[in-house]
């Protein structure tokens, strides 16, 4: 009896302030672009005729709305691991909400099965002990969203080929590794990689898997990150603008030979590192 009355109360309480600023409020055009993203993927919510200030959340968690022509932009990105289904996105407007729906839709990866001698992937206990400090450490910096750096479209650090792309699974020796969560580009040994936005220098690492590694805050719950680096051209707190020279491809850590693996998070989200350059923001 009680849940109910406090049912029916929410229900008025709901009805209330629809009727208070339903009047005032026109109704925003909502644009999801793609209207069914995938794990992995980044969708962008275009609201346009917003009546002010725009906000939002997806899956319950706060998205980040910037003005831009005529409208306000945000970019949800839908974490590798998430499963298929459907997602609530609320955006609110001067205290108005609007409720949407994305479907997040199931997305194959590529599965590649190999056999390596056991030494190549058996881990001694000291160095698995370092790879997990150091996974740590990096987990730690994703819940930090502080407040935008980045302007304009992102563009590529290092445009070449792609060798290994995102997502793909590996079982190695009929064990499930963890998933690709980058892209790794071919490149020689000092070849330039530049930011691909404004940034701060987050993190400088030397790392079993990653070798030296980078990672660039550019606000907002948005990181690149780099690794393999044969050399890091900035300091830690660093702040860096789209396209300064950051650091040079090398072949540290875990690597047969030299490339970039580069890896994105948006809101600790896993995302295609291609899908935040092709991104339309401006
Ligand atoms: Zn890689």
């Amino acid at each position: 009896m009680r849940n109910l009355l406090i049912k029916i109360s929410l229900v008025f309480l709901i009805f209330l302030s629809s009727y208070a600023y339903g009047e005032t409020a026109t109704k925003p055009e909502i644009l999801l672009e793609p209207a069914t993203p995938g794990p992995g993927d980044v969708m962008v919510v275009t609201v346009k005729n917003a009546a002010g200030e725009t906000e939002g959340t997806f899956n319950g968690k706060k998205i980040y709305f910037n003005p831009s022509k005529e409208s306000f932009k945000a970019i949800v990105a839908i974490d590798y691991f998430t499963e298929p289904g459907k997602y609530d996105l609320d955006i609110s407007i001067k205290g108005s909400v609007f409720k949407e729906t994305v479907e997040v839709i199931k997305k194959e990866y590529k599965v590649e099965t190999l056999t390596l001698p056991k030494r190549m992937v058996e881990l001694s206990p000291k160095d698995e002990a370092r790879a997990e400090r150091e996974q740590r450490r990096m987990d730690a910096i994703w819940p930090n969203e502080s407040s935008r750096s980045w302007t304009g479209d992102f563009i590529n650090p290092l445009p070449g080929e792609i060798i290994a792309p995102f997502g793909v699974r590996r079982i190695i020796n009929n064990i499930p590794k963890s998933p690709h969560t980058g892209i790794d580009v071919r490149g020689h040994k000092g070849d330039k990689i530049i930011a691909p936005n404004d940034a701060v220098v987050a993190l400088i690492d030397n790392q079993f898997f990653g070798g030296k590694a980078l990672v660039l805050n550019h606000g907002q719950g948005i990181y690149t990150m780099f690794f393999h680096l044969s050399k890091v051209l900035v300091k830690p707190g660093q702040v860096v603008k789209k396209g300064d020279v950051i650091a040079l491809v090398g072949a540290t850590g875990r690597a047969t030979g030299p490339h970039l693996h580069w890896g994105v998070r948006v809101q600790g989200a896993r995302i295609d590192p291609l899908e935040l350059i092709h991104l339309k923001l401006e």
